[in-house]
Parts: C-alpha cells; sequence; structure tokens
C-alpha cells in the first residue's frame, strides 16, 4: 500500500490557488473596513471568555486590522505570534516560489516537520502572554 499522499493535477492546484486566494481577500477586505474592536458581529474566543487567559490566537483578528492598516507596532502588540507566522509563512513562501521557477523544488510548502515545533512554539507563546512579567504579550 503506498502511504504517499494523491497527487494534485496542476488544474484543480490552481483553481484552488484562486478559491483561496478569493477567501483570503474577502476576510481581509471585511476585517479592512470593520474594526473588530468596535463591531461585535466578530466570534469571541471561547476560551477565554471561559477561563479569561488569553491563547495563542487571541487578538488575532485585531493583529491583522492593524496590518493591514499599516500599524506594525499595534500588530505585534495585539498578537505577535500571528504576525511572526505571517512573516515566516511569507518568507517560506517567496523561497518556495524562487526554487520552484529555478526547478529545484523538492519538499513540500509546509512539512509536517514544522508542524511539532510550531505547536510548542504556540503553546509557550499562551504561557507566556498569561504570565505577568509578559503582559506585554497579552492582547
Ligand atoms: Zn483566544
Amino acid at each position: 500500500m503506498d502511504s504517499a499522499p494523491p497527487k494534485i493535477a496542476a488544474g484543480n492546484a490552481r483553481f484552488a490557488t484562486i478559491i483561496l486566494t478569493a477567501t483570503l481577500a474577502g476576510g481581509a477586505a471585511v476585517v479592512f473596513f470593520f474594526n473588530p474592536a468596535t463591531h461585535t458581529f466578530y466570534p469571541v474566543c471561547q476560551f477565554h471568555r471561559l477561563t479569561g487567559l488569553n491563547c495563542p490566537g487571541c487578538g488575532m483578528t485585531r493583529a491583522l486590522y492593524a496590518l493591514l492598516h499599516a500599524e506594525f507596532l499595534r500588530a505585534l502588540h495585539d498578537n505577535a505570534l500571528f504576525v511572526l507566522v505571517l512573516v515566516a509563512l511569507t518568507i517560506r513562501a517567496a523561497w518556495f516560489r524562487w526554487n520552484k521557477l529555478r526547478g529545484r523544488l523538492n519538499s513540500e510548502f509546509f512539512p509536517a516537520k514544522f508542524l511539532c515545533p510550531l505547536l510548542v512554539f504556540a503553546l509557550a507563546f499562551a504561557v507566556l502572554r498569561n504570565l505577568p512579567m509578559f503582559a506585554f504579550l497579552s492582547p
């Protein structure tokens, strides 16, 4: 039995890229025009509501709003993890695209070996941002 994941045909990958890009652009447009700090239709973090603690995602929508309005320090304050992951994904995408154009692509965009360190980093971020001495990491 072959354990390799099925390959996505080039036409399907292009269609999926278009759908993903349109969805991300639409979501970004909503966040751009409706400030999460003043509009109440955004979902509330249930972890924060139940525990009063900040999860790794708390402040992410506000950070996105700040980034879309070029307020980088505000975005870092609202959710530094989100900003760092976004920067890392952008660098990875550029590297991935560069190697693909040069015909030297031999890996996945997000290999499974990246997942465990990212989860450990997110967990450490969640613990730190709830400690009084790291209150600057809380939104
Ligand atoms: Zn949360």
